[in-house]
């Protein structure tokens, strides 16, 4: 993989480009005033895919789909740091500012043009492109975008309909773009005020290789704009070749952008404060209400447009009396936000520029800065991108028998532990009958999604899943282009019948190769997916590992459906309470000693919250309580092996299996970040806490009673 690509200029400019195509921002001169804010956000929420001021999209809840409006529009982690955070955003604004000052006809090149005038300072292009229907291909972001385009109200778009879009290009910088230009067709017509003139047009085409994937014009009015454009790049590149410390001094010079970018951040803050959730939040109260009521009572945008509009993508005639889940606290606080900030031209401004910004921040995330983990970057959101292509390699590469055998092996694992906590569940002395019945229900209605979808295999279903989504050498594009795709994924679930527990519901599709297991409440349902089946988690022989390991991660995965969460959705995902009262009291009480037993650990100078991490601790507990019956069971019919050059018994071997996949090694700062965000407790209290409330792991160790791992009073839940 190459590192510290030389097109980012190209990059630049494109995601400029984006920029307009959201409305602009003042920062760079080109803020459209005319564009509505309900406009705004359908180009930003529903073409782009950026959560701004609000997130919407199709959430399962209750049996049923529904499209749902949450917290959104902030990124936690920044706020936490705003100084770091202010210099990111003076930082890129002032690289798009810069890169704003070059023309954008990146993608106007070929036929496509008409006429292109100038008008007092600004470009007026009328670009006109086709709708990509007849070939799911598109050449450029223009295209890709006319494709997006529902067919409003008045358009009835078949194939090789056109599609007129009038894109203003205002310049903010006369003398870089010479009204002359368009008259002289030599190529040698920029103007005697432009400091580009001042150098010899060799030195402005730099012998830059990567530049030669773009295509040529191809008509004679690109020809100027060309070597404007060239010259262009190379100032903007050799700036931002500056680097570090150069280039945070132009940066600085910059008061107005970091005083416009203060303003941004000052509105985020708000967004935050109008919820006791984070962002995305679907947790608590959603409530209830029809899109026309929406539109009545939280009238800040044009939802019932907004909202048809979106759906029109997919073909859905969305209805007005359709019932849309609501964060109602949020929205009523942001009617008010809007409200005030729709009062006056400038605060008008702060808010088109935070709407840019969420837009920019979403493509340049905050972890940009670190060049050596890019690689890691790249990793993952291939795989969040192209999960079940990837998932089929994966499998095709373990052969597709293997993986097959594997999965069997895994599902009867899965049975067993199953069984294992339905016994548990039996002899738990502080439930009621009624809940112990509940419980059981609940246990035997779990759906579990093991391994992959099959239709990850199936390549015509792959092909057809992805003919969407243009893949480019352009990574904004191709991101571009999969939120898109991803979210009309989302809205299809809308209009089919909700099936829980379906590999589609459960990841729309989407990434399955990820080393991690997850429970999801409210359609009652554990997903292990097949990159968790291997080593240091699933281990060919002995068993006692891989009962330590990946039997305890199952487990912990089953033990959700019962944690303090788990327990207010009912068996089918419901939510409701699933015990009664005193079951419900009973429960608390054996779960505060946990609460209290993880407030007392403390890594880095931080204290771990013991309330913060109960859910995953009382998982951790019961997923160990779970894999060690299933484990005994287990060999009560079947020798298992051992390791020959190390000295220990099955049960050792077990427990160390267990604490094997939590080896870590972090920095003080991430380990303070952990224990503040993080409501899994820090790996070295994933097992300490566990073991030391284990009676057998002090046997299996011979702890004395009293000492640190075996302490007398221990707690004990499951
Ligand atoms: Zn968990």
């Amino acid at each position: 993989m190459r590192e510290r690509e030389s097109s980012a200029p190209e990059d630049l400019l494109t995601l400029q480009a984006v920029v307009e195509f959201a409305g602009g921002w003042q920062l760079s001169g080109q803020q459209n005033t005319s564009m509505d804010l309900t406009e705004r956000l359908y180009r930003l929420q529903n073409q782009l895919g950026v959560s701004a001021l609000f997130t919407w999209g199709v959430i399962a809840e209750n049996g049923t789909t529904h499209i749902a409006v949450v917290p959104g529009g902030w990124m936690e982690d920044q706020l936490e740091d705003p100084t770091t955070y202010l210099k990111l955003m003076a930082g890129i604004s002032w690289l798009l500012a810069e890169a704003a000052k070059c023309p954008v006809t990146e993608y106007s090149y070929g036929e496509v043009i008409e006429k292109a005038e100038v008008v007092n300072d600004s470009v007026e292009v009328d670009y006109e492109y086709e709708y990509g229907i007849e070939s799911p291909r598109f050449t450029g972001i223009f295209d890709l975008f006319s494709s997006m385009f529902s067919g409003s109200e008045s358009t009835v778009v078949s194939p090789g309909d056109y599609y007129d879009y009038d894109f203003i290009h205002e310049t903010n910088d006369t003398d870089f773009l010479n009204p002359d230009m368009y008259e002289d067709e030599e190529g040698s017509s920029l103007g005697p005020t432009s400091p580009l003139v001042l150098e010899e047009e060799g030195a402005t085409t730099p012998a830059t290789p990567e530049a030669t994937g773009h295509q040529e014009p191809t008509t004679q009015e690109d020809l100027p704009q060309k070597s404007l454009r060239a010259a262009c790049m190379d100032r903007l590149k050799s700036e931002m070749e500056l680097g570090g410390e150069a280039m945070g001094a132009l940066v600085a010079q910059r008061l107005d952008l970091e005083e416009a970018m203060r303003a941004v951040q000052a509105l985020e803050h708000r967004l935050r404060n109008l919820t006791t959730s984070g962002p995305d939040s679907t947790d608590g109260a959603l409530t209830p209400i029809t899109l026309a009521s929406l539109q009545k009572e939280h009238g800040f945008i044009s939802w019932i447009p907004f909202l048809q509009r979106a759906f029109q993508i997919i073909d859905h005639e969305l209805s007005e009396d359709t019932v849309i889940l609501i964060n109602q606290e949020y929205l009523r606080g942001l009617t008010l936000l809007v409200e005030e900030y729709s009062a006056s031209t400038a605060t008008m401004e702060v808010m088109r520029n935070y709407l840019t910004w969420r837009l920019v921040a979403q493509f340049y995330p905050s972890q940009s800065g670190y060049e050596s983990r890019r690689g890691e970057q790249c990793l993952k959101q291939t795989e969040d991108v192209f999960g079940p292509v990837v998932t089929a390699m994966y499998v095709r590469h373990k052969t597709i028998e293997a993986s097959k055998s594997l999965v069997e092996e895994v599902d009867m694992m899965v049975d067993t532990m199953k069984e294992a906590f339905s016994t548990t569940l039996q002899t738990l002395p502080w439930m009621s009958q009624d809940s112990r019945t509940a419980a059981l229900h609940k246990l035997a209605n779990m759906m579990d999604l093991i391994g992959y979808p099959e239709q990850v295999l199936n390549g015509t279903w792959l092909n057809a899943k992805y003919s969407e989504v243009e893949v480019t050498d352009d990574y904004l594009m191709n991101i571009v282009a999969f939120q898109s795709h991803q979210r009309k994924e989302g809205m299809k679930l809308f209009t089919r019948p909700y099936q829980r527990g379906s590999w589609a519901e459960m990841a729309h599709g989407g990434s399955i190769v990820t080393v991690n297991a997850f429970y999801s409440p409210n359609s009652n349902t554990m997903i292990v997916p097949i990159g968790m089946l291997q080593d240091p988690l699933y281990w060919n022989q002995p068993k006692s590992l891989t009962f330590g390991a990946f039997g305890i991660v199952v487990a912990h995965e089953i033990t959700h459906a019962f944690d303090d969460s788990g327990i207010n959705y009912s068996s089918d995902g419901q939510a409701t309470q699933l015990y009664d009262e005193a079951t419900i009291a009973a429960f608390h009480r054996q779960a505060s000693c946990l609460a209290t037993q993880y407030s007392g650990y403390s890594i880095a100078e931080a204290k771990v919250d013991g309330n913060l991490t109960l859910g995953e601790n009382l998982a951790d507990h019961g997923g160990l309580r779970m894999a060690l019956a299933a484990y005994s069971r287990w060999r009560s019919d079947h020798i298992d092996y051992r390791l020959p050059a190390l000295p220990f018994d099955d049960m050792q071997l077990f427990f160390i299996g267990y604490a094997l996949p939590w080896c870590a090694r972090h920095t003080k700062k991430h380990s303070q970040s952990q224990v503040e965000n993080d409501e899994h407790a820090p790996e070295r209290f994933r097992v300490l806490g566990p073991l030391s409330n284990s009676p057998e792991f002090s046997a299996a160790f011979h702890c004395p009673l009293g000492s640190t791992m075996n302490p007398a009073e221990k707690c004990s839940v499951w």
